[in-house]
Parts: C-alpha cells; structure tokens; sequence
C-alpha cells in the first residue's frame, strides 16, 4: 500500500485532483483527473501517469453532486485505486494569500478562518478553493491539509511594484498588485537552473498562456513584477477576462449603462477577453482554426497586448535575458509563440521555426541575444512538493 499525497484545485463547478507517491523522492505522479459539471451532468474521469483512463463515471444529465459527495468519491477511488493507497495529506491550490500568506501554510481553522476575509480579492476561486478543505477537515480532521497560494511567489516584489497610486487611506487596507499564477512561475523557476543557467540567474520574462494568462519578470529566479494585480482580472486579455482595462470604463459601466457591480463582473471575467472579442471562443484552437475576422483580431490583440507588457517587464528588469513560455498556450502554440516573438525582435529576440514548431525546448536561433524556452509547467507538482515539506513526511 503505497502513501500519497493528493492535490486538489476546486472550482465553481469542477474538482482537479492528482496524486503523488509520497514515497517517491521526486514524487511520481499516481493518477491524476477531474470531476466537472458538478451541477449538471457531473462526470468523473481518472488518467494514469501516462494518460491511460483508469475510471470514469457519470451521474446523469438532471443529476447534481455537491462538493462533499465528490470529495468522497474521489478519496474512496484514492483508497481502492490498484490494491490500495493511504492517503497521508491534501495539498490544495488557493488563489489568494494576500499580504501575510507569503508561504504554503498548514489549513487550520485559523488559517481558514484569514483566508476567508480574502474571497471579495477573488470573487471567482477563493471560496471554492477553501471549500474542500473545510469539508475534509469536517470528515477528516486528523488529515494534514496545506494551502499553496497563487500570491506567494510574488512576496518578493519592491514597493514599487506592487503600489497603485492611490491614498494611504485605500491602500492600508491591503489595495495593492499580488500577482496570480505563482505556483507555475514557482515551478518554472525551480527547473530553470536545470535547464537554462543564464536564464535561471538572469532577467527572464515568464509567460504563463492558459485560459488565465498572465507574465511574470523574474530576476535570479525571484519575481520582481506581474501583470496580474489586485485581482486575476488584470493585465493581458485572457479566455474570458479583459486585463488591463481604464478604471474610468468601469465609471461609465456604472454610470451611462446602469450595470451593476455583479453585472461588471460577470462582464470583465467571464465575457470579455478572446470570448468576448471574438464572439466566437475563449479557446484559442478554435480561434486559430477560424476564418471570421472576429476571431483573426481577437489573437491579433491578444499578441499585441502580449508585446506591450513585455517591453513593460523588459523595463521594469532593465533589459531581457530570457524568455519562458507555459501552460497550454504557451507551450502547445507555436503560432503564438511565432506571433509573440516577431512582435520582440527589438529586444534580441530571434526564433528557430524548426525549433519553434518541435515545442521546444529551445526555440530561440543561435544569433538570438535573448534564449527562449518552451518549458511545461506543473502547479500540482509544485503544490505536493509544498505539502510534503510542510508536513515533514519522508
Ligand atoms: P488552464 O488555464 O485552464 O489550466 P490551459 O493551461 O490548459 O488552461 O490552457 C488552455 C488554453 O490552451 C486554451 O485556450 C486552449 O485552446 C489552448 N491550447 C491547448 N492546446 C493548444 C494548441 N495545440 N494550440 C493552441 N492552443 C492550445
């Protein structure tokens, strides 16, 4: 019977969990999936760590499944999973640990009760992320539990980065820039030295391209600026999130279309962006597969505001060493990357199409000044490497 660790990463409708041999030195993958759907047509799928489907399961169209009841589906297919496993923590992804969460922390009620306060930061995941952890410590209390917060990695930015001009008075509240994402740029950042040592010492920019998307400069490895802020709505358009948008838009929402504050919401993360420029998808194969002109400007303002924050973090690292791309888009799309590096040829940045077209991992020509990687990222891995340090097993 083997100890693992499972990862879980909750959202409104849908539960990702993976599992990790705990007693593994490099914690190998066990079995990883997802439940979605959760109020309509719940479905349940498992992969092995090669992808092979080990389970699948389907509830119905009309059925509902509430977190508690596929929190225990998943633990009981854990527990019965090829002769056995012996659950001995749960890692979860939290999005939000505003200013005192700077590292992964142990899921107390205390600890539960302070990440609460921050749902209103993260109106979108904060409350689901929490969710299983309260449920677990209610069926479970013996169970270790470690948060792992998307904010943490960004801990290490200046004053300056991560100030809005606006009056003490707002700010003291804890208005201010976070950074999302960091789970992936923690990552990143651990396998850099394996892969690229300038890069790993130098000035990179890395670029997280998923249905969230956002860019991260990391000097040495630590961050130093993002493009995501307050929330995980700022910064580069993304699926169906707008980023950067003129506060005084927001104004005029308010004042001139008579929305409201939940109406603006639903408006800036879940139907703007490649979404909502399009009209199409917030899928960007759909997009690229497309011949609608909607759909053409909808990438081709996605890349462009893509080049407008790198020469932003290009700024803020006075000067450019390396470029990182991840997550789906990033690391799958090498007509984006294309997109991307043409409109960076001012900053060094010369591509190998061959390269480029293989996924890397260098895609960048010989006679580039600046090295770019295709690099896959692992927020999940990240998340169990966190929980087995903090539990101090093995
Ligand atoms: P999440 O942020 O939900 O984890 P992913 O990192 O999986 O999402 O990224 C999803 C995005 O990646 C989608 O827009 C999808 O279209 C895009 N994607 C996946 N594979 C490809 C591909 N081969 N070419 C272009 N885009 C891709």
């Amino acid at each position: 019977m083997a100890d693992v660790i499972l990862v879980l990463n909750a959202g409104s409708s849908s539960i990702k969990f993976s599992a990790f041999d705990a007693e593994s030195q490099d914690l190998a993958l066990v079995l990883r999936g997802q439940i979605e759907g959760l109020f309509s047509a719940p479905r349940f799928l498992a992969f092995d760590q090669s992808g092979e489907q080990l389970g699948v399961k389907e509830w119905g169209a009309a059925a509902r499944l509430e977190h508690e009841s596929a929190i225990a589906y998943i633990g009981e297919f854990l527990r019965s999973h090829r002769g056995g496993n012996r659950l001995i923590a749960v890692g979860h992804r939290v999005v939000h640990g505003g200013r005192h969460f700077t590292q992964p922390a142990l899921a107390t009620t205390e600890v539960l009760d302070e990440l609460d306060k921050l749902a209103p930061l993260a109106p979108l995941h904060q409350v689901h992320n929490l969710k299983p952890i309260r449920i677990i410590a209610t069926q479970n209390p013996a169970m270790p539990q470690v948060a792992c917060f998307d904010t943490a990695f960004h801990a290490t930015q200046g004053e300056l980065a991560y100030a809005f001009a606006l009056p003490e008075s707002i700010t003291s509240r804890g208005v201010r820039r976070y950074g999302f994402h960091g789970l992936s740029y923690e990552y990143i950042a651990k396998a850099l030295p394996h892969i690229s040592p300038e890069a790993a010492n130098g000035r990179t920019v890395v670029a997280h391209l998923g249905n969230g998307a956002s860019m991260c400069a990391m000097l040495g490895g630590r961050s130093v600026a993002s493009t995501m802020g307050f929330t995980a709505v700022d910064g580069l358009p993304m699926g169906t999130r707008c980023g950067n948008l003129d506060p005084g838009v927001i104004l005029y929402l308010f004042d001139e279309l008579g929305m409201n504050a939940r109406e603006v919401e639903d408006l800036v993360y879940r139907r703007s962006g490649l979404l909502g420029v399009s009209g199409i998808s917030s899928d960007m194969r759909t997009l690229l597969a497309s011949d609608d002109a909607r759909a053409r400007f909808a990438i081709e303002l996605y890349t462009y505001r893509i080049g407008r924050e790198l020469g932003s973090l290009v700024a803020a690292l006075d000067g450019l060493d390396a470029l990182v791309f991840t997550a789906g888009i990033g690391e799958r799309s090498a007509e984006i990357r294309r997109r991307v590096a043409e409109k960076a040829r001012w900053c060094g940045i010369e591509l190998d199409e061959n390269a480029n077209a293989a996924d890397g991992p260098r895609i960048s020509a010989a006679s580039s000044k600046v090295g770019v990687w295709v690099i896959p990222t692992n927020e999940e891995l990240m998340i169990a490497r966190h929980t087995r340090n903090l539990i101090g097993a093995h």
